[in-house]
C-alpha cells in the first residue's frame, strides 16, 4: 500500500479536528503518515493513533517556525524524497494552499486546492463558481498534491499505535525570507472555530447591529457565531466571521441564518451546510428557497424563545 502524507494542523501542538478529517481521507487512498511541524509530536500520538496514522514524522527544525511558509514547503519537500508518497493532504487554510503550491511547484506536481471531498483514485471534487458547480478531478502528474477543506470527510476512528521518527530536514537561505516577528493569539470566545463547527448561527443586516441574541442562541446550542457581508461591512462583526464568496466557507451539521436574505455570494459559503433554518421577518426573503425550516418573524423575538427552549431542556 502507498503512503499518503498528511500535514498535522495544529496550534500549538493542539491537533485540530481537520487533522482527523485528512487521516480519515488518507485511509482511503493508503497508509496515512502524519507530518507533525513543530514542538508536540509526542503529546499529540494519542490524537493522530486516534484516526489511524501509522507513523508520525517529527520536523522540530526551529527555522520551521521562525519564518512564513517557505521552510515548511521545502522541509515536505525532503520528506516526500525519503517517503515517497503517492498523495498528500493539507488543510485549505491560507498557510496550508501556500505551502501547497510552494510544494507542488518543488516536487513538479499536479495540485488540487478546496477538495470538498476526495476518494480513491485520489478523485477530487470541488465547488466551484460560487457553488454552482461541483467538479470531480484527478491529478495526472507526479504526487497528488490536495487540499481539502474543513468538514470534507465526518473523522472516523481506526486505532493505531504510530511511533514519533525525528526528521532532520535542511532549510535553505533562500527560504528564511519572512521571519516572523511577533504571534499572538486571538483572543479566544469559548466558542468552537467557525470553519470547524457542527452548528453556526450567523447574523446579518436583520440584526440592525445587535448580536447578542445571535450569541446567545448560539451559546445555547455550543455554536460557532458567523456573519453576512452586510453585518460586517456595518462594523458590527469581525471579518474573521463572515460566510461567504468573501468570507469563509463552511459546511456545518446545521446553518442558522438570522435576519440574512439569502444573496447568491452569501449562500456561495453555506449552501453545502446539511440543515438550513433560516428567520426573516420577510416572507419571500431568497434565504428560503434553501431551507429545510423556515420561521418568518423577528429575530429579536424569535431567538430569545429559541434559547429559552434550548437551556431550559
Ligand atoms: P440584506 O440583504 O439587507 O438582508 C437583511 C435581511 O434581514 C432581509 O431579508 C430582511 O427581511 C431581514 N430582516 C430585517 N430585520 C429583521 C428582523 N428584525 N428579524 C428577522 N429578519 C429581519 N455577502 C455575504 O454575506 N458574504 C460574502 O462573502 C459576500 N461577498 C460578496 C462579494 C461580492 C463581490 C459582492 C458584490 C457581494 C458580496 N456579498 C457577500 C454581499 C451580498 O451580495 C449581500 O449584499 C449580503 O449578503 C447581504 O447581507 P444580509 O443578508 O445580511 O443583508
Amino acid at each position: 500500500m502507498s503512503n499518503v502524507l498528511v500535514l498535522v494542523d495544529h496550534t500549538d501542538g493542539t491537533v485540530r479536528k481537520t487533522t482527523a478529517e485528512l487521516l480519515t481521507i488518507a485511509r482511503r487512498l493508503g497508509e496515512p503518515v502524519a507530518v507533525f511541524i513543530g514542538d508536540g509530536a509526542q503529546a499529540a500520538l494519542p490524537a493522530l493513533g486516534q484516526y489511524g496514522a501509522t507513523k508520525v514524522i517529527a520536523l522540530t527544525n526551529p527555522e520551521l517556525s521562525q519564518y512564513l511558509v517557505a521552510p515548511k514547503a521545502e522541509a515536505l519537500q525532503q520528506v516526500a524524497a525519503k517517503i515517497e508518497p503517492s498523495a498528500i493532504l493539507i488543510s485549505s487554510n491560507a498557510e496550508g494552499k501556500e505551502i501547497a503550491a510552494r510544494l507542488a511547484v518543488k516536487l513538479e506536481s499536479g495540485l488540487i486546492t478546496d477538495a470538498v471531498d476526495v476518494q480513491e483514485g485520489p478523485v477530487t471534487t470541488q465547488s466551484v463558481f460560487a457553488g454552482n458547480y461541483s467538479v470531480k478531478s484527478k491529478i495526472t502528474k507526479g504526487t497528488a498534491i490536495i487540499t481539502v477543506k474543513p468538514n470534507a470527510a465526518t473523522p472516523e476512528a481506526a486505532e493505531t499505535s504510530p511511533e514519533v521518527e525525528e526528521f532532520d530536514v535542511t532549510i535553505s537561505d533562500a527560504a528564511k525570507t519572512a521571519k516572523i516577528t511577533d504571534s499572538k493569539p486571538r483572543a479566544a470566545t469559548g466558542r468552537p472555530e467557525l470553519t470547524e463547527a457542527a452548528i453556526i448561527v450567523s447574523g446579518g443586516r436583520g440584526t440592525g447591529g445587535d448580536f447578542a441574541p445571535v450569541e446567545a442562541f448560539a451559546d445555547s446550542l455550543g455554536a460557532a457565531v458567523g456573519a453576512s457581508r452586510a453585518a460586517v461591512d456595518s462594523g458590527w462583526y469581525p471579518h474573521a466571521y463572515q460566510v461567504g464568496q468573501t468570507g469563509k466557507t463552511v459546511s456545518p451539521q446545521l446553518y442558522v441564518a438570522a435576519g440574512i436574505s439569502g444573496a447568491i455570494q452569501h449562500r456561495a459559503g453555506m449552501q453545502t451546510s446539511k440543515t438550513i433554518v433560516a428567520i426573516n421577518k420577510d416572507n419571500e426573503a431568497p434565504i428560503f428557497e434553501l431551507v429545510d425550516f423556515g420561521v418568518v418573524g423577528d429575530l429579536h423575538k424569535v431567538l430569545p424563545t429559541a434559547t429559552q427552549e434550548v437551556t431550559n431542556r
